[in-house]
């Protein structure tokens, strides 16, 4: 007899869970990111001490069927995608089913969904067993509750830093995904107190300003620009509002907030000599392309894409941010010889 063997459920979802729940910003956002593909105008999130102790998750989405409930939690179970095509086209956050088995598998998980028609679906879990499950009436969307993160896996939770940093995270996240989805409501409390709120009503400036100030935000300057392969819009602050850190160059794909060190190197590029060294503006892009040109399966928590024509992309933002100062007279219209 060989000495190969398919790891049970429960082990490869410990497994995979390694990958995609990093510490509580990661269950965040796979959360947050399952409440827009579900269509949510208003997602509020909860959480205690940092995210260690709790997560809450609650939208107005379209909730999971009854049906569907236990079928969410099985490793590669998505409503997303269905064929090898609808890999290449995929307009979703999500797509690989393996967010919930994944935090299912290292949490006290209680799920609480409804479609809005009959009863809803009211499921409790501990590292993956399923403690309950009963019909429940409850209002359409759905609410996550995640307690005691890495309960089970000791060495995981050894590693995560002080409540502060955790929180930390957690608002980078909202903050970014807020950016994205400015058509969408989100509200994080950490221990009762409001962290940040937007109002969902499509405003990026408000958004900015929830994350920024608004001091910061009025001065923004708006662009915008379109190419054949590319539309691009999006916020750039004047050369003398900078920060020490790269983090502010929030770009955004498809919905996406990603990272891409070309996109930062050319953002950088259209401010041409204006910025001081190893400062960086506040900048807000935001790219629509065909899902076709951008690959997003590249990265477990997918903040990585790799891009087609990236260097027509490059081109395109770096010229549309210096054509911007040129017209406020920050970079002369003629550059001298040098
Ligand atoms: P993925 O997002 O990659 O499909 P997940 O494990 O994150 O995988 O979620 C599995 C499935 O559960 C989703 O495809 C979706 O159908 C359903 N689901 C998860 N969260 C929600 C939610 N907040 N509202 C509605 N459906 C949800
Ligand atoms: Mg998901």
């Amino acid at each position: 007899m060989g000495k190969i063997v398919q790891l049970a459920d429960d082990l490869s979802n410990k497994i995979a869970a390694g990958e995609v729940v990093e510490r509580p910003a990661s269950v965040v956002k796979e959360l947050v990111e399952n409440a827009i593909d579900a269509n949510s105008t208003v997602i509020e999130v909860e959480v205690d001490e940092g995210g260690l102790s709790r997560i809450r998750v609650l939208d107005n989405g379209d909730g999971i069927e009854n049906d569907d409930c236990l079928t969410a939690f099985r490793r590669h179970a998505t409503s997303k995608i269905k064929t090898e095509n609808d890999l290449f086209r995929i307009r979703t956050l999500g797509f690989r089913g393996e967010a919930l088995p994944s935090i299912a598998s290292v949490s006290e998980l209680e799920l609480k969904t409804s479609t809005g028609e009959g009863p809803g679906t009211h499921l409790k879990l501990r590292g993956g067993e399923i403690l309950i499950h009963e019909y429940t009436s409850s209002r359409k969307g759905t609410d996550l509750t995640i307690e005691n993160l890495f309960f089970n896996t000791p060495a995981r939770l050894k590693y995560m830093k002080t409540v502060n940093t955790e929180l930390g995270n957690v608002t980078d996240v909202m903050n970014r995904l807020a950016l994205a989805h400015p058509d969408v409501s989100f509200k994080l409390t950490h221990q009762g107190r409001q962290l940040l709120y937007t109002n969902g009503k499509g405003d990026v400036r408000q958004v900015m300003a929830a994350i920024y100030g608004m001091a910061i935000a009025k001065k923004m300057i708006p662009i915008s620009i379109e190419s054949l392969d590319y539309e691009v819009t999006g916020y750039i602050s004047l050369p003398e509002v900078t920060r020490a850190s790269r983090n502010y160059m929030s770009t955004i794909i498809n919905g996406r907030y990603v990272k891409n060190y070309g996109l930062a190197k050319a953002i950088q590029q259209g401010y041409h000599t204006l910025l001081p060294i190893g400062r960086y503006p506040i900048v807000l892009l935001n790219i629509q392309m065909d899902p076709l040109l951008v690959d997003v399966n590249v990265h477990p928590a997918k903040l990585e894409v790799r891009l087609s024509k990236e260097a027509e992309l490059f081109e395109l933002v770096e010229q549309t941010i210096k054509a911007s100062f040129k017209k406020q007279r920050l970079i002369p219209e003629v550059e001298s010889p040098s």
